[in-house]
């Protein structure tokens, strides 16, 4: 293979483990191969201070198994007795998490592979704790405050102290104490394959490149979310213009390395993770902001797109269960957006990314003065589909925003099946919102060792993968948190694989 111009090193040290990516997917990875004994190389594409992927964008909330207030606690020692108390924890079964992996994904998901992230989430998240991990409720987003109680809803309970900054801080500062090396700014471009295994990779660092040799690598460097040529050549036309909600860094680099030694592609290629996102978003993700561009609550609100028509049942499940499918939908309203319409009987259920200055936000005291500000919408249209929306509202169903309340519109064209209140309490409020890009499904086919398989299914020797660039798992929408767990499951299994295999 040509080098490209540039000072070219050969780094003769060789490392039992060379795992590329520095986010959660990675670092679990690293730890566990730690664990196993083998010396440890992480490459990070970043620079240090922009390190940590998509995982650093998250708020960290983590799906986990749990059988009742016992396992959160084992998870969340410090839980106090007042918490426990106040709190309705329930459960989220193994059994849950199976029927929300079959329903999102439409029973395409890989029954091993689904196997594997349900029936060793709780293992996974404990053994993070035991690396320094730490984990709290999440009061506020996952369970609203009724009589006095906290109930959870939609199987996702608990979050890293912290967020995605805290998560990725904690696992830097666990990383430093069990001895495993990062070099920041130094981009993987290709495996070192001689046709029988995997031995180092290939890598830029500036303007010097080289190469590093490694017993085992492991790919966990994400998926090709960043890279808008690839997402319109798989996603489709027009998946250029999303906004990318997380990291620059994730172009496809750990799939094409894979794709060019022979490696199996696998899953919802033409699939991807994406949210309504901040109409005014800069290309990519600012860390300085966060997930905040988000504008998750939406099943309390309405929907109009340019036409001043609703084109999407804003109800029909949990947040949890629409919001990773319904970026597409607003991806493919004309001039690629939309506005959320609320009113003030269900502000207060707005999460906290409402109150960011870097929204594109109008507020007026009638619906007719409303439609006037909303940029891009047909006024006349508005008014009339809210006069409609609010005639059809089911206002005799009782309005819970903790269960699915069945509080529907009736006769409409497009319904809403729960949550449906009339807009009728000013000051009424529009904010516009486009589609993220979040991640993308479709990747490398593994097996349940977290090997790389190559295009007659067999293991390719040396190579694993683990995180957003495993293919197979999600198809067409996603239950909301099972991306980090899912890089915790298969990081834990490909370090302990690639360490376990590299000492031997
Ligand atoms: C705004 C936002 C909010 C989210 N919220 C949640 C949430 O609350 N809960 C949840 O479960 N999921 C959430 N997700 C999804 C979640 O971020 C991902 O599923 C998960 O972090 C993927 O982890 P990963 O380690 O596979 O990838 P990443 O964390 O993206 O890590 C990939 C790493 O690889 C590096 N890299 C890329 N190419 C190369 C290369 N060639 N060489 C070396 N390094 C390379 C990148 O710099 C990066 O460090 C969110 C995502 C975003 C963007």
């Amino acid at each position: 293979m040509e080098e490209p111009l540039g000072r070219v090193v050969d780094r003769m040290k060789e490392y039992d483990v060379i795992v590329v990516g520095g986010g959660n997917a990675a670092y679990c990875a690293a730890l566990a191969a730690r664990e196993k004994g083998a010396s440890v190389l992480m490459l990070e594409a970043a620079p240090d201070e922009e390190s940590g992927g998509n995982s650093r964008f998250t708020a960290g909330a983590m799906r986990v198994v749990y059988n009742g207030v016992d396992d959160i606690k084992a998870l969340v020692p410090d839980l106090s007795q007042a918490e426990i108390d106040s709190t309705d924890f329930g459960t989220y079964t193994q059994d849950q998490f199976f029927d929300d992996m079959a329903r999102v994904t439409q029973f395409r998901t890989d029954p091993n592979l689904c196997e594997l992230l349900v029936t060793r989430s709780f293992d996974a998240l404990n053994w993070m704790r035991q690396k320094g991990i730490r984990f709290v409720p999440i009061y506020g987003r996952q369970a609203f405050k009724i009589d006095g109680r906290f109930k959870f809803w939609g199987g996702l309970t608990v979050e890293t102290v912290g967020g995605g900054e805290g998560l990725v801080a904690m696992m830097k500062d666990s990383g430093k104490k069990f001895g495993i090396e990062v070099r920041y700014r130094t981009r993987a471009t290709d495996l070192v394959y001689d046709g029988a295994k995997v031995s180092g990779v290939r890598y830029r660092s500036g303007k010097e490149t080289g190469i590093i040799n490694g017993r085992a690598v492991v790919l966990a460097c994400g998926g090709f979310e960043a890279n808008a040529e690839w997402r319109t050549r798989y996603l489709g036309p027009g998946w250029d213009l999303a906004k990318v909600r997380g990291s620059r860094f994730n172009a496809g680099d750990g799939i094409r390395m894979a794709l060019d030694i022979g490696a199996s592609p696998y899953g919802n290629w033409s699939g991807c993770h994406a949210v309504q996102w901040e109409m005014n978003a800069p290309e990519f993700g600012d860390l300085a902001v966060g997930d905040q561009f988000q504008k998750h609550s939406y099943p309390f609100a309405l929907l109009v797109n340019a036409t001043g028509k609703r084109f999407v049942d804003e109800g029909a499940d949990f947040r949890n269960y629409t919001y990773a499918k319904y970026g597409r939908v607003v991806l493919e309203q004309p001039g690629q957006f939309a506005w959320q319409i609320w009113d003030q009987k269900t502000k207060h259920l707005q999460r906290d990314e409402y109150n960011i200055k870097q929204c594109t936000k109008v507020a007026a005291n009638t619906i007719e003065e409303l439609a006037k500000k909303l940029d891009g919408v047909n006024p006349e249209q508005f008014v009339k589909t809210i006069a409609e929306y609010n005639a059809a509202v089911r206002t005799d169903i009782a309005f819970n925003p903790n269960v699915k309340d069945g509080r529907h519109t009736q006769g409409l064209a497009v319904p809403k099946s729960n949550w449906a209140n009339t807009i009728d309490k000013p000051p009424f409020e529009g904010y516009a919102v486009t589609c993220g890009v979040t991640f993308t499904f479709g990747g490398l086919r593994i097996n349940n060792d977290g090997q790389v398989m190559d295009l007659d299914h067999e293991p390719i020797t040396g190579l694993y993968a683990a995180g957003e660039l495993v293919g197979g798992i999600f198809y067409f929408n996603y239950p909301g948190g099972t991306g980090l767990t899912s890089g915790s499951v298969f990081g834990k299994i490909a370090g302990e694989s690639a360490g376990a295999a590299a000492r031997s």
